[in-house]
């Protein structure tokens, strides 16, 4: 049976770019296993606590669009809506990684779930080698400036075309993925465990020497990129991995939480 219910009440402006008048209660709020048989439906009956993870499908990033700022999301939310943000600001992020170019796009109605499908999935035999990935699951989430309360190796997607309660939006697809290797992401965890701030910086700023310095903006300043940190030469010094990420994320005070 299904009913019509009708919009959310007050979401954040940012949040609710699109909010639907009335939409199907069935699809409302439901949630898509990454893990074990790939299960849909209310999150009371697919969420499954970590030690009963048997198997791993794939990953998830989430960008929460509140949390990002303002700055860097406004103009063109206001031009072309979350597919703007999208293909200007989250997509050349991807892009520039052997790993999240070929994840998975949904926009979940307040921001978006990358998802790194994995092929063939992981088996988990024992505590070990869950603890392993669940460490691997983190050190992929923290490739983006995504919502550092997402949950890890635990965490769901929202299945395409259910409905977001706290804005009325429909979850769609943005782009569809092509599924890695558990070998290629364990390749790139190395990469990155060996260069941090150099993997991750140029990922989110396109290049390895950048003017002016992103993070002071002094005139003739300088940003180079090495593999641990980065110097700014002519400005603010060191530059470390949280300051990267200060370039993208709200301040967490100021933050106002919409969760997935
Ligand atoms: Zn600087």
């Amino acid at each position: 049976m299904s009913s019509l219910l009708h919009t959310a009440d007050s979401v954040h402006p940012r949040c609710n770019t699109i909010a639907s008048t009335c939409f199907n209660a069935d699809a409302v709020d439901n949630r898509e296993q990454l893990c074990n048989t790939g299960e849909t439906g209310p999150i009371e009956r697919v969420s499954r606590a970590e030690a009963e993870i048997t198997q791993l499908n794939a990953m998830l990033i989430d960008i929460d669009l509140c949390l990002l700022r303002p700055a860097i999301v406004d103009e063109h939310l206001q031009l072309g809506g979350p597919e703007a943000v999208y293909q200007n600001v989250i997509s050349p992020w991807l892009e520039r990684s052997p790993i999240l170019r070929q994840a998975e796009v949904r926009f979940s109605g307040g921001g978006y779930h990358i998802i790194v499908w994995l092929s063939p999935t992981v088996q988990f035999h024992g505590e070990y080698e869950r603890d392993r990935w669940s460490r691997y699951v983190r050190v992929v989430q923290c490739l983006l400036p995504s919502d550092p309360d997402c949950p890890g190796i635990t965490a769901l997607t929202r299945p395409i075309g259910s409905i977001n309660s706290k804005n009325g939006v429909e979850v769609r697809q943005l782009k569809a993925g092509k599924p890695v290797s558990p070998e290629e992401i364990v390749e790139h965890i190395e990469v990155v465990r060996n260069a941090p701030f150099g993997v991750i910086a140029e990922q989110l700023l396109g290049s390895r020497r950048i003017n002016p310095c992103p993070k002071c903006k002094a005139p003739n300043s300088r940003l180079d990129v090495l593999d641990r940190i980065g110097k700014c030469y002519g400005g603010c010094g060191r530059i470390k991995l949280e300051d990267l990420f200060d370039l993208y994320l709200s301040p967490r005070e100021g933050a106002r939480k919409e969760g997935v």
